[in-house]
């Protein structure tokens, strides 16, 4: 008795079950239906749908807006009862929307009878599914009143999940066009940015273009996986491909955007660690894209969620440094970064139920890793702008010092060629100079006699010179030495320089104990009357040196003329010297003027 009444009890609980778990066919037009799941995890994979046990106590009920289990490598099956109360028959989609379930397969019981079966998921080939679509859907035609029993069998590497939705064929076909416009769109725009920026790299050689074109490329590849297009639209059929696509295209945009951070925020000059940490960071992401080529696809997208993860935030770290440390371009960055977070944060948040599934968050990740890569390529433009702007600054740095340095050469070539110019006069100077006596010497007289020998030519005026000779000289040095006869000679010119008062004048040391006056504009009676005033100048003084004391007298040879072209320089030296030797003849201490007619002159005699 008490048996029959358990056994009562439990059918009463098992009809109630079942009851719950059969679902009246929904009015709307999308109904998502995950909640009125029953399921078995069938751990050894040993079952059949033939095998599958009926008995709800077998089943457990899902009761939930989800349907996650994560990674497992049991088989799992998912039964759902739709009955169909109208007096007509219904058509609808079962979208079973994650794309990447290896296998699907589908059997549809309509009461005992099996209907129809599909065996489809992304590791059989594309044509296998029943509508064409990024997901597995499938048709369902009830008849009026019929009840429809659809029972999938769910064996994944990937986790196993099972988002359900009945949609009224249409408004799919709509929702289906509609999000391949969005994720064409998408797909198309970073595809344009991505090789827009490769060809600035090859240009520029720049390999902060080459990482940025490989991020942006890779996100959406990543992408297009998950939505199950790449498979649809792409590599169809590619199922190899295909299954390692997922960890490949993240583990690469993880790398890639992690290379673009350090090079484009310059991290290696700004901090050390943080470089390090980025650089981490970026090879985690690689070598795990890599080895998933040969790791099973769980095992590879459980290290790559952490890495991942924490890879955003150190970016985004690395950025918010850059921004303190005021690197150009830094806060594009950061923008950048946050919108991508942002995106993602509706994503999840939505995929959690703790957001409204729309079209803005279901999408929202997308949307902002196009509003990521859009102000990453703002952000190289503008590092482009900023390097221009240091460039010109550092060639208008460049002109201003070459101006100085010019300057500079100009004043120090300008300052030396004065310094010349003053050696130059001091070197002529002394090159016209006579050492012993500071008088004139001979070459100075010779240029300067030609020279007034022509003005006078030219302009016919009177021109006279007289030549000087020490009388007794050899004597003076003789009797004193050699060096009481320079102070004598010393005196002497200082004796005859005294005696002109005359600046046009001019005398000059001739040569031994000999010297030399000009005297221009002077005819012979002036001439005569300096060369009397100088002799007797002379003869008046007594030459003293220490305790010697002695006097000295002068012969001077005269000669006076207006002078003629014809005749030159030697000329007139010559009859000066005529008169000079003359002026010994007579007995020295004399002035002798030199004439024509009277070839042996008249001398004036000493008083
Ligand atoms: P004269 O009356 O005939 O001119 O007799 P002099 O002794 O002056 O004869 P001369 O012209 O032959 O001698 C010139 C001497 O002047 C010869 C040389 O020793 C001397 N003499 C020439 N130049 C210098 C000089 O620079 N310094 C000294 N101390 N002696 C000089
Ligand atoms: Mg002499
Ligand atoms: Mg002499």
């Amino acid at each position: 008795m008490m048996n029959r009444f358990i056994a009562l009890a439990l059918s009463i609980v098992c009809i109630s079950f079942a009851e719950a778990a059969r679902l009246e066919l929904p009015r709307s037009d999308a109904f998502a239906i995950t909640q009125q799941l029953r399921f078995i995890e069938d751990s050894d994979a040993t079952l059949t749908y033939q095998t599958l046990p009926d008995s709800d106590t077998h089943w457990e009920k899902n009761n939930d807006s989800h349907f996650n289990k994560g990674y497992s490598r049991s088989v799992w099956w998912l039964d759902l009862t739709i009955h169909n109360p109208d007096d007509h028959g219904h058509t609808r989609y079962l979208d079973l929307s994650y794309a990447v379930l290896d296998y699907v397969d589908v059997y549809i019981y309509s009461g005992d009878q099996l209907k129809e079966e599909y065996h489809t998921g992304d590791m059989r080939l594309y044509h296998s599914r029943p509508i064409d679509s990024n997901t597995f859907v499938i048709p369902l035609t009830w008849r009026p009143g019929e009840t429809l029993r659809i029972t999938y069998r769910l064996e994944s590497g990937t986790s196993i999940q099972a988002p359900l939705t009945l949609w009224e064929p249409e408004t799919y076909a709509s929702k289906d066009a509609y999000s391949n416009i969005v994720q064409g769109f998408f797909f198309g725009s970073t595809l344009i940015l991505a090789f827009y920026n490769l060809l600035i790299f090859f240009i520029l050689r720049d390999r902060n273009y080459f990482y940025y074109a490989s991020f942006i490329i890779s996100l959406p590849l990543f992408f297009l996986t998950l939505s199950g297009q790449g498979y649809r639209y792409i590599w169809t059929d590619q199922i190899v491909l295909n299954s390692h696509a997922i960890p490949f295209f993240l583990g690469m945009s993880f790398m890639f955007s992690g290379f673009f951070t350090r090079r484009f925020l310059n991290l290696r000059a700004l901090s050390i660690p943080t470089d390090v940490l980025v650089a981490t960071f970026a090879l985690l992401g690689g070598s795990v894209a890599v080895l998933s080529i040969a790791l099973p696809y769980a095992i590879a997208i459980k290290a790559l969620v952490p890495i991942g993860l924490c890879a955003c935030f150190v970016y985004l770290f690395a950025g918010i440094l850059a921004g303190f440390r005021k690197v150009p371009s830094a806060r594009y960055y950061l923008i950048a970064w946050i919108c991508f977070l942002v995106g993602s944060i509706f994503f999840a948040l939505s995929k959690l139920g703790l957001m409204p599934l729309n079209f803005i968050t279901e999408h929202a990740i997308q949307f902002g890793s196009i509003f990521q890569a859009v102000l990453l390529s703002l952000a190289l433009a503008n590092s482009i702008n900023v390097e221009r702007k240091l460039r010109f600054q550092a060639q208008a740095e460049t002109l201003v010092t070459t101006k100085r340095l010019n300057e500079q050469l100009e004043n120090r070539v300008h300052e030396r060629t004065q310094e010349l110019e003053v050696l130059n006069k001091q070197l002529k100077v002394l090159s016209n100079t006579d050492e012993l006596t500071g008088l004139k010497n001979r070459r100075y007289m010779t240029t300067s006699l030609s020279e007034e020998w022509k003005r006078s030519a030219r302009y016919q005026r009177q021109l006279s010179v007289l030549l000087l000779d020490i009388d007794f000289f050899k004597k003076v040095n003789d009797d004193y030495g050699h060096q009481i006869g320079d102070q004598c000679l010393i005196e002497v010119a200082k004796l005859i320089y005294e005696s002109l008062r005359i600046p046009s004048d001019q005398v000059s040391r001739y040569g031994g104990e000999e010297f030399f006056v000009m005297l221009p504009e002077t005819d012979a009676a002036g001439a005569l009357s300096v060369a009397e005033r100088i002799r007797s100048n002379i003869e008046k003084h007594t030459i003293v040196v220490d305790d010697t004391r002695f006097p000295v007298t002068v012969s001077i040879g005269l000669y006076s003329c207006t002078p003629e072209t014809k005749h030159s320089v030697d000329y007139i030296l010559n009859c000066a010297d005529i008169a000079l030797y003359q002026s010994k003849e007579q007995g020295r201490n004399r002035v002798t003027l030199y004439s024509e007619d009277n070839i042996s002159g008249n001398s004036v005699e000493a008083r």
